[in-house]
């Protein structure tokens, strides 16, 4: 479904994506692990058009996508992102929040969206929270409606950026649940975590990237299995 082949990305002096490549296949998740300040968020971020590249290229169903920052709307629509701060809007219910881009992007009747919303909000767990507003509801419920709000443009792919990371520990594990479904159900995901939980149950792939570079990209039995490079069992160490 993408395929990312040898992109760089630098801020100013510093090289940030050093050749970074990366297959993933349609209906496959990749959990992407490594420290701080490797280049987890922002190899998401170029892969979503939000950042342009230095150099590579980025293929989106055999499509190169790379330089077409004009279309970069369009791309946006079929990959949906989930971040770490849920970014809801405050002053929407959670329902509203879901309707808004599919009324004004895709053209959904208010009713159909509201629909949509009400099916979402079922598929992420809190059917009762339609007329809630962000301020009502735990991080964890925020987050899921995040996750309801990206699914309901239909992605072909989703990305999450660290999405349990500002979760107290006992909401954790209701938004992991909601995205190992997803990936149960062949949505294609490449989620950033530390969750090594969420890995063992929901990935098939496990990418380590360490100063810009991806070191590792082990299938999730052998990584697992123990089959894992020195600098990332280093790593493992420190978060386990
Ligand atoms: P973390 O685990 O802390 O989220 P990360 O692996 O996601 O880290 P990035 O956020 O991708 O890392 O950052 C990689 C490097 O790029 C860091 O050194 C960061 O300071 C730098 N960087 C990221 N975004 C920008 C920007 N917009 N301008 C300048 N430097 C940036
Ligand atoms: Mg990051």
């Amino acid at each position: 479904l993408v395929e990312v082949m040898a992109i760089d990305k630098s801020f100013g002096p510093s090289r940030v994506l050093k050749q970074c490549s990366l297959d993933v296949r349609t209906g496959e998740t990749v959990v992407m692990i490594g420290p701080s300040g490797s280049g987890k968020s922002t190899f998401l971020r170029c892969l979503n058009l939000l950042e342009p590249v230095d150099g590579g290229n980025i293929f989106f169903e055999g499509r190169d996508i790379t330089r077409e920052r004009d279309k970069a709307h369009l791309v946006r629509r079929e990959i949906g992102m989930v971040f770490q701060s849920f970014e809801l809007f405050s002053h929407l219910s959670a329902a509203e929040n879901i309707m808004l881009a599919p009324m004004n992007v895709l053209g959904l009747s208010r009713l159909d969206a509201h629909d949509l919303a009400t099916e979402l909000l079922g598929k992420v767990r809190i059917p009762d929270k339609a007329d809630a507003f962000p301020d009502e509801l735990s991080g964890g419920q925020q987050q899921r409606v995040a996750i309801a709000r990206a699914l309901a443009m239909k992605p072909k792919m989703m990305l999450y950026d660290e999405p349990t990371s500002a979760l107290d520990p006992e909401m954790i594990r209701e938004v992991l649940d909601v995205m190992a479904d997803l990936s149960a159900e062949g949505m294609t995901s490449i989620v950033v975590t530390h969750e090594m939980g969420f890995a063992r149950r929901a990935a098939d792939r496990i990418v380590f990237m360490e100063s810009g570079e991806i070191i590792e990209a082990a299938t999730s039995e052998a990584f697992f299995g123990g089959s894992v490079g020195e600098r990332a069992r280093r790593f493992l160490d420190q978060i386990l």
